[in-house]
């Protein structure tokens, strides 16, 4: 037991007991939580959030961020940064990828139906649902089931998560984009992607990671954010900035033409029921005062 095993440590002032005690907590933790996933996905504990994303040229509302949230009686609110590492490497996370797949290309048909948004639905995949054998049946499966045009879809994914097998995500990439998915860079700049890979991937965004959005007023940070959209332009790509929060950081992008803004100065994640409020305001980020719809979560 913990206790005791920490007991010994000290006992004998050994580094390698406190290690293994350390290890032994966190096995504990990572298994309570994967229990908690197990339960939250029989209980329906899983909702989507929605993060509004503002174009820059027209000032309005073009799509927005499906983002999960685990909200437990028993935990309340897990944060995806607690979870989702662990449900990776279960593979628990293709089940919770699959139920946000599914719940945002629904909500997306019934706001496209509505005529409430005309944009497109961004879902985060994660590497173990990209590299999935039955991916794209799966998403064919999901579009047909909820009537959601492709048109109205763009998927989320990482560096880390095509840099894997880069020659199979680009065939994976091609048949997402014959179907007209757009395929959007998440976290761009953070990752480990060469420059001659990124060339080879039939990309249509780069998501600037919001560490460089936050770094936007030293000078470095400043070439680092130019440098990227320089590159993206040079490739044909539209630019999205993450993390917007000052309107200071905002007039920067802008300077730079960056075509989108997702952040909370605009936004935090909204409940399917609070975004639909957002849209239905028709907020202009020039006019509107930031924050105007605050997370429940
Ligand atoms: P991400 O895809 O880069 O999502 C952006 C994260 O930044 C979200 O955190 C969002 O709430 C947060 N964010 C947006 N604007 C601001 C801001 O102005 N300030 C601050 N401080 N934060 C902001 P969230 O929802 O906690 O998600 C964290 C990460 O978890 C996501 O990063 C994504 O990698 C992952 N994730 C979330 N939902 C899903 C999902 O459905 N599937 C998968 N595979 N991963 C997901
Ligand atoms: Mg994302
Ligand atoms: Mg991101
Ligand atoms: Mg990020």
């Amino acid at each position: 037991n913990a206790d005791t095993a920490m007991y010994h440590a000290k006992e004998a002032g050994n580094r390698y007991l406190f290690f293994s005690d350390d290890m032994n907590k966190q096995a504990v933790k990572r298994l309570q939580v994967e229990n908690l996933i197990r339960l939250g996905l029989k209980e329906d504990y899983f909702q989507v959030y929605y993060q509004p994303k503002m174009s820059f040229e027209t000032g309005k509302l073009v799509g927005m961020e499906a983002l999960v949230r685990f909200v437990t009686p028993q935990k309340g609110v897990v944060s995806p940064g607690t979870f989702i590492p662990i449900a990776e490497e279960t593979g628990q996370i293709v089940e919770i990828g699959d139920l946000v797949l599914k719940k945002a290309c629904v909500d997306m048909k019934r706001w496209v139906d509505q005529g409430l948004i005309d944009g497109r639905v961004a879902v985060n995949l994660s590497a173990r649902q990209f590299n999935l054998p039955n991916l794209l049946q799966r998403i064919d499966e999901v579009l047909e089931e909820t009537g959601l045009s492709p048109a109205n879809l763009e998927l989320e994914i990482t560096e880390g998560t095509v840099m894997d097998s880069p020659q199979g995500a680009i065939n994976t990439m091609y048949q997402l984009r014959d179907r007209g998915i757009h395929l959007a860079m998440d976290d761009f700049g953070t990752g480990y992607s060469s420059l001659s890979y990124l060339r080879k991937f039939p990309l249509n965004t780069l998501k600037i990671d919001k560490a460089f959005v936050d770094d936007s007023k030293s000078d470095i940070g400043k070439a680092m954010i130019d440098t990227i959209i320089t590159i993206a332009r040079n490739l044909g790509l539209s630019t999205v900035a993450e993390g917007v929060e000052t309107v200071e950081q905002q007039r920067f992008m802008a300077d730079k033409n960056c075509d989108v803004l997702q952040g909370y100065l605009y936004s935090k994640p909204l409940s399917a029921e609070e975004f639909a409020r957002f849209a239905r305001a028709e907020i202009n980020f020039d006019i509107v005062p930031p924050a105007l719809v605050p997370e429940k979560t």
